[in-house]
């Protein structure tokens, strides 16, 4: 059955008929799973009620909390349903089953449309850190990091920012110097997602010899490292960012990711996750509109339902309007990369796009449940805060409107004209 027919309200154009029958099934399934054994407990894990079985923290791993669900397929009933979710991935070989592109994006909604907290989790760990090593690793190094990582027996994160380099990240600082056997490396990270307990952190560093980034798997506990979470985010709260320092952090040659060699390496592989960030926006206004859906039609004023009113309908019309549109530029998308089309350009726009649309659906719906709007539990109001970390992220709205101003014009505007010497 597919999930049009099952009366979801945010699907209003029928997306499944774009969909192959086996992206439909795993559509399905990942919602299922999402309502029924992450949803229950999402808002408790948000809040910090459960604790990790060891240490003080709450995480979102090792904790049985919402990522538990997702990840390693144990769920609160107990199925091994959520296994294959481990394995998001469009990656082929090495433990990974090879979605297409467009089932990977969907899933990713669908994680977004119940805990955006979660896909996140997800996409640091598959579309950044994995995607690195698949794309740029040694064959050695797939054979030994894919398959565990790829069942969620270990994790990862990808660490690009510093604290003095967020748009400007080209211009990073960690260096990372030659010795005998392998590399040491020295600087800081900030806002690294998963790393406060990331068994393999992909770490991006600057070669004091040629001056260009590389790329280098370090391993959690390597003497040197030193990571600390970063406390008090308003949004994407069960994920982990940590700040990372490297103090003359030996890595062994084995673990240099040979494929980086510039930052162009870190560019491809943030195009390709880029389309999945894509699509953590449209499932967020998903599960806000269907939320705002069914909450007008239970609550009364003035002796009606908040749904018999006109200006809540135009308002709820023009947040289903967006997701139908965000729903066939996130398909679009994947498709042109599907078919080897895709560029930098149409992907940084299809983000920047959907997460300036998502910002107004979510308002909307924030809007429309009045004073709940502000409360977590109702999860819009958690929804929005989790969008706009994701607004941030992976280039912010302007950077990624600048990638794709500088493709359609030819001209890059990243630097600001006081930089430009003047000629007159
Ligand atoms: C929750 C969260 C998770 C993250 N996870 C990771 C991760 O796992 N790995 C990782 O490497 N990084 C991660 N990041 C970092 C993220 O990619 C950066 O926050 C982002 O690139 C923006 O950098 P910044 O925060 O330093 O903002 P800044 O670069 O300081 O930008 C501040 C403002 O200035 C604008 N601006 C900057 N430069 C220009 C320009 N040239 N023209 C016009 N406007 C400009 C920006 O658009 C923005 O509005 C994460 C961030 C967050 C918030």
């Amino acid at each position: 059955m597919a999930i049009s027919s099952q009366n979801e309200a945010s699907d209003y154009y029928q997306f499944d008929d774009l969909l192959m029958p086996e992206e439909q099934a795993l559509r399905r399934s990942v919602r299922e799973v999402m309502e029924k054994e992450v949803a229950p407990i999402m808002t408790t894990t948000e809040k910090g009620r459960k604790r990790r079985r060891t240490g003080n923290d709450t995480a979102i791993r090792g904790d049985g909390g919402a990522s538990d669900r997702v990840g390693s397929g144990q769920g609160a009933s107990g199925s091994r349903r959520g296994k294959q979710y481990a394995k998001l991935l469009p990656l082929q070989g090495y433990g990974c089953p090879g979605l297409s592109i467009t089932a990977s994006a969907i899933a990713v909604a669908e994680i977004a449309r119940v805990d955006a907290s979660c896909s996140t989790f997800v996409l640091v760990h598959s579309s950044l850190a994995m995607l690195t090593i698949a794309l740029c690793g040694t064959e050695e190094q797939k054979v030994k990091y894919l398959p565990s990582l790829a069942q969620f027996h270990t994790v990862a994160c990808w660490a690009l920012t510093e604290p003095d380099y967020g748009s400007d990240a080209s211009s990073l600082r960690t260096t990372a110097t030659k010795v005998d056997g392998g590399w040491v490396l020295d600087g800081q990270k900030r806002w690294i997602g998963n790393s406060t307990f990331a068994d393999i952190l992909v770490i991006f560093a600057r070669n004091t010899t040629t001056n260009q980034i590389n790329g280098f798997i370090v391993k959690k506990g390597s003497p040197g490292l030193r990571v600390s979470k970063i406390e008090n985010k308003i949004g994407l709260r069960i994920v982990q960012n940590g700040d990372i320092i490297l103090k003359e952090v030996f890595v062994p040659d084995e673990d240099r990711l040979s494929g980086v060699n510039s930052f162009q390496d870190t560019s491809k592989v943030l195009a390709v996750s880029r389309v999945m960030v894509a699509w953590q926006p449209i499932g967020i206004a998903m599960g806000v509109y269907d939320m705002c859906h069914r909450y007008l039609r239970e609550r009364k004023q003035f002796g009606a339902s908040l749904a018999a009113f006109q200006l809540n309908q135009e308002k709820l019309v023009r947040m289903l309007g967006n997701i139908q549109a965000m729903v066939l530029v996130g398909w679009r998308l994947c498709k042109l990369y599907e078919s080897g089309k895709m560029t930098p350009g149409h992907a940084s726009l299809g983000k920047a796009w959907t997460s300036l649309k998502a910002r107004e659906t979510v308002s909307l719906g924030r809007e429309l449940l009045g004073g709940n709007g502000i409360l977590a539990d109702f999860l819009v109001a958690k929804a929005f805060c989790d969008l706009e970390p994701i607004f941030s992220y992976e280039g912010t709205y302007d950077i990624n409107s600048m990638v794709t101003g500088r493709e359609i014009t030819g001209i890059a505007s990243f630097k600001p004209a006081i930089l430009v010497k003047s000629r007159l």
